[in-house]
């Protein structure tokens, strides 16, 4: 946001002014886009990222997912929630030896350990996150690779079947969490998880997901979990990254 400190005359920019400059922008872009402007301004212009994990970049635009996702959820989800996890994991493995390891390694080293609650739940919602948005796309859902929907036939008996319980996961884990495509073993199979869990502390390979957190439909759905399952399940569903997550 070179562009307010640009025109400012030097130094007649007091901090209040600075920052009504920033919000006026930010409507002007939306509000999806006014956590991270004005986040971006508050932060010292040199700033290093602190911490080793850092917020994935969204592999498509703010708006890419619109109508089904909306700028405006992505704005909050990704900018805020998303990178609430990953700025907390940061604070909470600081100067400990997780801070040098890998994402997936600090959630399986942190997975049952009731004194590392908070850094495995802040972990796992990064890693989460990072497989939410790579298991949707614009133009997504339709038909999977012919290498998954052998699967999908195998373990649920057809496609649509498959795709109806993962709904049905989606719908049924009642409060926080996450519907799952996994593989167990060499087998197709469906589950939810609550809150941060994820597949893998149970010795699953997850293949694709979908949030069902109230953050991610609630702005665009309210409360219909059902309408935001069914949208994405038919609309932005990667199905190439799930079967590209079975090697
Ligand atoms: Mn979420």
């Amino acid at each position: 946001m070179t562009r307010i400190d640009d025109n400012a005359p030097a130094g007649t920019m007091d901090r209040r002014r600075f920052l009504l400059g920033a919000a006026s922008l930010a409507v002007a872009a939306g509000l999806g886009g006014l956590s991270r402007q004005v986040g971006a301004q508050a932060a010292p212009p040199a700033a290093p990222t602190a911490g080793p994990f850092t917020l994935m970049k969204l592999p498509y635009a703010d708006s890419a997912l619109d109508p089904v996702i909306s700028a405006n959820t992505i704005g909050f989800h990704y900018g805020k929630h998303h990178k609430g996890y990953v700025d907390n994991l940061n604070k909470l493995v600081a100067g400990t030896e997780l801070a040098d390891k890998p994402l997936a390694t600090v959630v399986a080293a942190t997975a049952g350990n009731p004194d590392k609650v908070a850094i495995f739940n802040n972990a796992a919602q990064v890693w989460n996150h990072d497989f939410y948005w790579a298991s949707l796309k614009p133009g997504g859902g339709g038909e999977p690779p012919a290498v998954l929907g052998k699967l999908m036939e195998t373990a649920f008996g057809s496609v649509a079947a498959c795709k109806d319980e993962l709904k049905k996961a989606a719908l049924g884990q009642f409060g926080s969490g996450w519907a799952w495509l996994a593989l167990d073993g060499g087998k197709l199979v469906v589950v939810k998880t609550a809150n941060a869990d994820n597949p893998t502390t149970k010795g699953l390979k997850p293949l694709l997901t979908i949030d069902v957190w109230e953050h991610a439909y609630y702005l665009d759905y309210q409360n219909r979990r059902a309408d935001y399952a069914q949208a994405v399940i038919d609309k932005l569903l990667n199905w190439g990254f799930a079967a590209g997550n079975l090697a």
